[in-house]
């Protein structure tokens, strides 16, 4: 059974055949480090995360290349606008230098707690600026280029197939085109390779090239960084679905020109997290331009989530879709976990390292992972096994742990919560709670204690006589 994954190009589910055998390249691309990575963002890391770990569990070996953006792009996608590096440099007082570093190592505590694999390479776009250069030149060699006085520009009418990955309509948009805010660009679509800084004015980041001094256009250091670590030909290509229409678009115009062939042959595109209308937000689009965003720190600090909860929440809507943050997911979410962790805690002990994994929930799991990565069946795979109650506790653990290899859960670190001393007193109020909640048949309440309680390390015991409760 080979695995089949949507491709945005032929928008069709492709079996995955890589270039290599059983190695598979994937280049996923990056955060931009002038501030927070959202949850939005995040969303797509887990996504990536998810492809990333189904790819090793089915055998293959995967060499992952993800890029830092940490040169001052502008804010709009359309070449204009304000640098973010220069914006967050001046909220926060501190040199551009500092903003990337302080924001990248942020975002890899956030990936660490989010249990996500770290890439093969990381690359930050300010350590490539001379291969971005180089790229630029052979383009211009190549005769795909024009020169204003605003900096090089990627003719993007030399391309019979320009904008394949969106189906853009090319004639469409010249119709529509608005009037150019660039003087001198000629084509609607023509994108920037090398901005030049402005005239008597210095630039926070920017480099001497041969156009003179400037700073390389955004959709650059992905395909140059992509071919340098990974080669003429890539297997697989990640973003969110924002990148489709210009991000990407443009990366394959600059890689198949400079090649001279099809560069990518699989492009995969997780769809966006968006905000539920509530109290604290209009609802709609997150995104970090407008300020208005949910970090890994505000759910853990603030709202005193598990990150892997948050994991857990994702895991329960398919890539593709898209998917509606609310606090009511997320609160369903950590006491699924908390469930799943009792049942963790109580099979462990059973385990000996000798069980093999109930095979029709495996069956049912690999059969949801290699249809595109559909996690939610996944999920109902992994209950099955859960709440199996006729296998042995040993091979009900088997089953938890390797699934795990792919939900990323953490299955095999979950621990009872350290409990203070003197905290029974506490442990006795709850388990009277829960009792109080089921004589009112409040049943769900009651299950709720009971994950609390789980959550802290506690078992309880019904019996006709009573509940009792142990640590475990
Ligand atoms: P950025 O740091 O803005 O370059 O974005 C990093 C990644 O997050 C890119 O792959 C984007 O496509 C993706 N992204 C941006 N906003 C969202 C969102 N609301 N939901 C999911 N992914 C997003
Ligand atoms: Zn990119």
């Amino acid at each position: 059974m080979s695995i089949t994954l949507y491709n945005t190009m032929t928008r069709s589910k492709d079996p995955l055949t890589p270039r290599d055998g059983d190695q598979v390249s994937l280049y996923t691309c990056g955060p931009t480090v002038y501030n927070y990575a959202h949850i939005g963002n995040l969303r797509t890391y887990v996504f990536e995360d998810i492809l990333k770990r189904a790819l090793i569990y089915r055998g293959y070996t995967v060499n992952h290349v993800m890029n830092v953006t940490d040169v001052g792009h502008l804010v709009s996608d359309a070449d204009d606008g304000e640098d973010k590096m220069a914006l967050g440099a001046e909220r926060e007082g501190k040199t551009v230098w500092e903003i990337a570093q302080f924001y990248w190592d942020a975002f890899r505590a956030d990936i660490e707690r989010l249990n996500i694999i770290e890439p093969t390479i990381w690359c930050r776009a300010t350590e490539h600026i001379e291969e971005q250069i180089q790229q630029v030149q052979l383009l211009e060699e190549k005769g795909f280029t024009y020169t204003i006085d605003d900096g090089v520009y990627f003719d993007t009418s030399k391309l019979d197939d320009y904008g394949k990955l969106a189906r853009l309509d090319i004639e469409g948009l010249r119709a529509g085109a608005r009037i150019e805010v660039t003087e001198g660009k000629k084509n609607y679509t023509d994108f920037a390779l090398w901005k030049l800084s402005p005239k008597n004015s210095t630039r926070l980041m920017e480099w001497e090239s041969p156009w003179g001094m400037g700073f390389p256009g955004w959709h650059l250091e992905c395909s140059t960084m992509a071919m340098k670590y990974l080669g003429e030909y890539l297997d697989i290509h990640c973003g969110g679905i924002d990148h489709i229409a210009v991000h990407h678009t443009n990366e394959i115009a600059q890689a198949e020109s400079a090649l001279g062939h099809e560069w990518t042959k699989c492009w995969m595109h997780g769809e966006f997290l968006t905000l539920a209308k509530s109290d604290d937000s209009a609802g709609g689009k997150m995104s970090k331009s407008s300020g208005e965003f949910l970090t890994m720190d505000v759910l853990i600090d603030k709202h005193n989530y598990d990150p892997i909860a948050y994991r857990y929440f994702l895991l329960g809507a398919h890539y593709r879709q898209q998917l509606a943050f609310s606090w009511e997911g997320m609160d369903a979410a950590a006491s699924a976990l908390a469930r799943l962790k009792r049942i963790v805690l109580s099979t462990r002990d059973g385990y000996t390292g000798e069980q093999e994994p109930l095979t029709d929930c495996i069956e049912e799991f690999d059969a949801a992972v290699v249809d595109d990565l559909n996690m939610p069946r996944a999920l109902a795979a992994m209950w099955k096994a859960a709440k199996n109650t006729t296998a042995s506790p040993g091979e009900v653990y088997a089953t938890l742990l390797h699934m795990d290899c792919i939900l990323g859960l953490g299955i095999a670190e979950m621990a009872p919560v350290e409990i203070a001393d003197g905290a029974d007193e506490e442990i006795d109020a709850l388990v009277e709670a829960r009792t109080t909640a089921r004589a009112e048949k409040d049943y769900a309440r009651g299950d709720e204690i009971r994950d609390q309680l789980a959550e802290m390390g506690i078992e309880i015991m019904d019996s006709p006589e009573g509940t009792t409760w142990r640590r475990i």
